[in-house]
């Protein structure tokens, strides 16, 4: 059987290895500007269960955590560097139903500790160093047999010679799989790499509030995020609307650091369901997969529902997570957004 998938961002080259894992297909990983290129290359890298600021934990999260360290370690094998930072996420709280959930979830899952009455660690969550884990991911994919093309799909017509495709273009999916629309929103979002002064002490742990300040790769560098911006036209990187928006973040997560010096403003488009914030992922026709709105937690999710979307579709049916999140779960009330 020969697949293609469209996409090479976190959904696409999990989906690309797992296929290549678990079948003996012959597999084509396309993407028109290369690995990483959309959302999955601007994310800052933040995994952990309580996304949001109602900050319930997220739905699977405990399958989702287990399936991401499962790939991670793969690309670990394969990267030059470390693909992630395992320190607890230090999350500020400023409402008092928040502390509420936190002490909640400390004492249900264990994966919450409180070191202030203000601030808790999130010790299940981790900084994930996205680009340099897609990168070895992809090494890993293509050990499998996988083959990587740099090349825009401009229709599903265009690969009318392989027996299934997997759509996993992120904002791409407008234009490839109209159908999927009426139920998806898009929503830009941008990031900052900042310069971390030589005169501060270096980050120990990710910190997250209204905006989140992420660890870099090295000591010198941080990341700042994230806008979220509805309705622009644009989608390129606008550096002056994302630092008017993220720099008094920046504040109430480290009271006191002068505006950080920008390396480098990235750009994406989270895509998300409406109403509800579970992807979007199964068979839209015969021989079409989709998988989709990941929102914001593409980390906590990508490994858990490509390997459902690749079981299922090696199987030729929806297996019964993928039948459970699109018929069941979008009409209970705490998965709402
Ligand atoms: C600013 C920002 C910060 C974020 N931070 C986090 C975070 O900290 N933690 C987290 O879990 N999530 C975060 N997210 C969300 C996360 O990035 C997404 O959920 C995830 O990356 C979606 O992955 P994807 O593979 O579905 O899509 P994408 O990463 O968008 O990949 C789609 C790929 O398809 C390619 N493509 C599109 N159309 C075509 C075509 N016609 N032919 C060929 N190729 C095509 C594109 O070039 C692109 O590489 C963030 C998102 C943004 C925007």
């Amino acid at each position: 059987m020969k697949i293609a998938v469209i996409g090479a961002g976190l959904c696409g080259v999990a989906s690309a290895y797992f296929l290549a894992a678990m079948s003996s297909c012959q597999v084509d990983l396309f993407d028109e500007k290369g690995l990483g290129a959309g959302a999955s290359g601007v994310a800052t890298g933040l995994m952990h269960p309580y996304v949001g600021e109602q900050v319930r934990r997220s739905y699977l999260a405990t399958e989702g955590l287990y399936h991401t360290k499962a790939l991670l370690s793969i690309a670990q094998k394969y990267g030059e560097a470390h693909v992630a930072d395992f320190a607890p996420l230090m999350r500020k709280v400023h409402e008092e139903e928040q502390r509420k959930a936190f002490l909640h979830h400390a004492e249900k899952y264990r994966d919450v500790e409180c070191v202030d009455p203000n601030t808790f660690f999130l010790t299940s969550g981790m900084t994930v160093y996205t680009r340099t884990y897609l990168d070895g991911l992809l090494k890993a994919a293509l050990e499998k047999g996988v083959l990587f093309h740099i090349q825009k799909i401009q229709s599903l017509a265009d690969l009318s010679s392989y027996d299934q495709i997997v759509v996993t273009a992120g904002f791409g999916i407008k234009g490839l799989v109209n159908a999927e629309l009426g139920n998806l929103r898009f929503v830009k979002g941008q990031t900052l790499t900042c310069q971390w002064p030589g005169h501060l002490p270096p980050l120990t742990h990710t910190l997250l509030n209204k905006g989140h300040l992420a660890k870099g790769e090295t000591q010198d560098i941080a990341y700042l995020g994230s806008t979220y911006e509805r309705g622009v036209a644009h989608i390129g990187p606008d550096v002056e609307a994302a630092m008017k928006d993220l720099y008094p973040k920046l504040s109430a997560l480290y009271p006191g650091v002068d505006p950080l010096p920008v390396i480098e403003c990235r750009s994406g488009v989270r895509v998300t369901c409406k109403g509800h914030y579970l992807p979007r992922v199964g068979r839209v026709s015969q021989n079409v997969w989709v998988m989709t709105a990941m929102g914001s937690r593409g980390l906590l999710y990508h490994a858990l529902f490509a390997k459902a979307l690749v079981e299922s579709l090696l199987a030729g049916k929806e297996n019964a997570l993928l039948q459970e999140v699109r018929h069941i779960l979008p009409k209970n009330k705490l998965l709402s957004v």
